[in-house]
């Protein structure tokens, strides 16, 4: 397949938008069995190019924020070209849009796929950047690319020690959640970079990324959660770090080592976390231990105990 960026209007350098697209495609190249080449000349398959509000293809962009690319199916003429918004504050970071994220995603369209409904997918129509987790293709991305392409000659080796993420299953029998909390009125279920929220009034429990709600705050993986309802605020914990939101907003100075909790240094992290709201306090597992934590004339008093006393 034969590639092409347009080198005029570009908001940011062009090796840096070089840098981007040759990841992005690498993605895709990497697991079906596609090639991309660079090409100088008009004729590509795919013309990559950057565009200010209309720009006669009959999907005018609409300036900062909102739509930041459209890409077309493939076919002759425009058919698998790229356009990004010109307007746009294009990153490599997690600072305004990153480059690449909305590349890969433009790509998969580029070269024949439409969007797709897990969460986990780049296909997901939703822009979705963390600076905590690399985009990658999901599972579902990789099944419905190589499905159109097939399989590329590296992929077995390239990926047989880190498979392609799979979004979680609710329905999985085997399915373990990472942390469970209570948020307001809702009961939130974490597992990977996902979480299921349970809401009162809604039947359907919906997945969706942490990162859809907490970008680049909270990280994926996590080890514990609580909610602590009169000081309105929610704790994370991961490794030895924590961090506090008080009312979805990460408090100043977070995250902090949970030594600063009081743990003794030999605590290097915490498997669940437990507020009891009428009692005031917040109870710690920690392999075989479990902890009592009161806040007492606001100094945190530890009281190990067994694990019996709790049961
Ligand atoms: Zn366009
Ligand atoms: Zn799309």
């Amino acid at each position: 397949m034969c590639l092409r960026i347009a080198d005029s209007n570009l908001p940011i350098s062009a090796s840096k938008v070089h840098k981007a697209v040759r990841a992005a495609w690498k993605l895709w190249s990497s697991v079906a069995l596609m090639k991309f080449r660079k090409r100088s000349r008009k004729e590509a398959d795919i013309v990559i190019s950057f565009h200010n509000g209309d720009h006669e293809d009959g999907s005018p962009f609409d300036g900062k924020g909102g739509i930041l690319a459209h890409a077309f199916l493939p076919g002759s003429g425009i058919g698998g070209d790229v356009h990004f918004d010109a307007e746009e504050d294009w990153s490599f970071n997690s600072t305004g849009f990153n480059l690449f994220a909305v590349a890969a995603h433009e790509f998969g369209h580029a070269i024949g796929l439409s969007h797709s409904s897990d969460p986990g997918a780049i296909m997901y129509p939703a822009y979705n950047f963390a600076s905590n987790y690399e985009p990658q293709l999901s599972f579902r991305d990789v099944k419905d690319i190589q499905h159109l392409y097939g399989i590329s000659p590296g992929f077995a080796s390239l990926f047989s020690k880190n498979p392609p993420p799979r979004t979680p299953d609710k329905c999985d029998p085997d399915l373990s959640f990472d942390a469970v909390t209570e948020l307001q009125q809702e009961v939130l279920f974490f597992k990977d970079r996902f979480m299921w929220r349970k809401h009162p009034q809604f039947e359907e429990t919906g997945i969706t990324l942490i990162s859809s709600l907490w970008a680049d705050i909270i990280p994926p993986f996590l080890d514990a959660v609580y909610e602590n309802r009169e000081r309105n605020v929610n704790v994370f914990f991961k490794g030895h770090q924590y961090w506090m939101l008080k009312r979805q907003k990460l408090e100043e100075g977070f995250p902090r080592n949970i030594s600063d909790l009081g743990f003794p240094s030999r605590i290097k992290s915490i498997d669940a976390a437990l507020h009891f709201r009428n009692d005031h306090y917040t109870v710690f597992f920690t392999g075989h231990e479990c902890w009592k934590y009161v806040l007492c004339y606001n100094l945190p008093q530890f009281f190990p105990y067994y694990q019996t006393h709790l049961i």
